[in-house]
């Protein structure tokens, strides 16, 4: 895990090959512009007191305030968090939100934690680092192991702190506290889409595609959902517990029932009518043979290890970072087309970016409105990326990298870099003076 932000890095180097950017872009990329590390000491229910780590990394604000969401997990460290941060930065951009990238965490089982004891942390956290986001700042909202309630407990502990409702602080909110319809299931719809769009390119016939998907949360869940409402054929989804696997089907509406109910998917397997349902493991889900792998869980799960096995020729990373760029190597060899997590999963981030629009304007849009804005934009961006990824001969990430990192030079060149401030005034077209000759006259 250690290597993690140097690994997110090692895309950006491939990125430059093909972008038109100017170094001094690519270094500047490689550095996160603040990084926070706080203390939140709670007092337990049963009066002990435990210190628990958290973070924020805002990685580039070039292109606007910083967004990126917020994690409970034990594996929470500020190197994972710098990472996701970094990818955040380029996922906004390859969606043409205005936003920069950032991420945050608390490193913590909230399995272990009572709720009161949650709220607390929650609450205690934002207090921690109330001065260093805010609406026009630094937006957090949801990722692993938070969800609207917390981001509700969040929104108000910063309104209590400005004396003001700040709605627009924190996106992922429930409805009723502001969040916008379309939020909770817009990362797999995001997906969904991207997935659509390559069913038209391969005229696939979706109940022939077979599907598996590790993780079953926000992300995981809803994509299933959508998958097999269009006829898409789910046969494995898993959890941290385990797995369920069924070559001619999985029912995912049963499966969204039992995951709630009994709290893990395995329990599908126990129920009388599902006979011909083994369990697997999630390293052996992976490998299973199916049409498409969605990771929808953790990142690093594909690596060098286990790349050569996967049978998949299509990956839709859903997870941020599932695959090492040790284990895409040995995937391209493969002809294994990957839809990389800045695009596939960036459906959440954009439909973040319409909440906090609807906050600041105080007025909302219906569910309807939601999809066809996002539909737009995830279709517009997916066809992008894959004509930009046959017209460079590469693979879809480098090409999903490239695109962004050209929006970002767009933004981060309108201030100047070398380019503008080492020009000699005989360069007529970036001169100072015929920058200013160049400005409209006053009426
Ligand atoms: P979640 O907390 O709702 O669900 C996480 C799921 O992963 C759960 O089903 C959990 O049991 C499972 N899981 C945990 N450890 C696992 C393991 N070792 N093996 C298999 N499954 C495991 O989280 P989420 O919001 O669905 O996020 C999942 C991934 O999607 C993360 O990488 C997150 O960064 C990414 N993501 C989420 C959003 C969003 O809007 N929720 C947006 C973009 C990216």
């Amino acid at each position: 895990m250690g290597d993690i932000y140097q690994d997110a890095l090692s895309r950006l180097d491939q990125a430059f090959k093909f972008a038109e950017v100017e170094p001094e872009v690519i270094e500047r990329l490689k550095h996160p512009k603040l990084c926070l590390e706080v203390s939140i000491p709670i007092r337990m229910d049963d009066g002990s007191l435990r210190i628990f780590s958290g973070y924020r990394v805002r990685h580039d604000n070039s292109r606007g305030p910083t967004k990126g969401g917020l994690r409970f997990h034990p594996s929470v460290t500020l190197e994972e968090v710098k990472a996701l941060a970094f990818w955040m930065t380029f996922k906004c951009a390859v969606v043409g939100i205005p936003f920069g990238g950032a991420k945050g965490g608390i490193s913590v089982d909230p399995k272990s934690l009572s709720r009161m004891e949650l709220e607390r942390l929650s609450r205690a956290f934002i207090e921690q680092i109330a001065d260093f986001i805010g609406p026009q700042a630094d937006i957090p909202a949801p990722d692993m192991y938070t969800n609207p309630r917390i981001m509700g407990w969040m929104m108000d502990e910063y309104s209590k702190i400005h004396r003001q409702h700040v709605r627009a602080v924190i996106t992922g909110k429930s409805l009723e506290l502001g969040g916008s319809h379309g939020r909770e299931d817009a990362t797999g719809r995001g997906g969904y889409y991207c997935l659509q769009e390559l069913t038209t390119l391969r005229k696939w016939k979706p109940t022939n595609i077979r599907i598996a998907i590790q993780g079953f949360g926000n992300a995981g869940q809803h994509a299933a959902r959508l998958l097999a409402d269009n006829a898409f054929n789910i046969v494995a989804v898993s959890d941290s517990k385990g797995g369920v696997y069924n070559k001619n089907g999985l029912n995912v509406r049963e499966l969204i029932r039992i995951k709630q109910e009994a709290g893990t998917v395995e329990a599908y397997a126990y129920e009388e009518a599902n006979k011909g349902v083994s369990k697997v493991t999630n390293e052996q889900l992976l490998e299973l043979d199916v049409d498409v792998l969605i990771p929808a869980a953790l990142e690093n799960q594909i690596t060098s290890d286990n790349a050569a096995r996967i049978k998949a020729s299509v990956i839709l990373e859903l997870a941020n970072g599932p695959i090492t760029s040790a284990a895409d190597a040995i995937l391209e060899g493969k002809g294994v087309l990957v839809i990389p997590d800045i695009l596939a999963n960036a459906g959440g981030v954009t439909v973040s970016y319409f909440e906090w629009v609807q906050n600041r304007a105080d007025y909302y849009w219906t569910e309807e409105e939601v999809h066809q804005r996002l539909h737009k934009i995830m279709t517009r961006e997916f066809l992008n990326i894959y004509e930009l990824m046959h017209q460079y001969q590469c693979d879809m990430r480098t090409a999903a990298y490239t695109y962004a990192l050209n929006r970002l030079n767009n933004a981060i060149e309108a201030q100047g870099t070398q380019r503008y401030f080492a020009a000699s005034d005989s360069d007529v077209n970036i001169s100072p003076q015929n920058m200013l000759k160049d400005e409209p006259k006053q009426a």
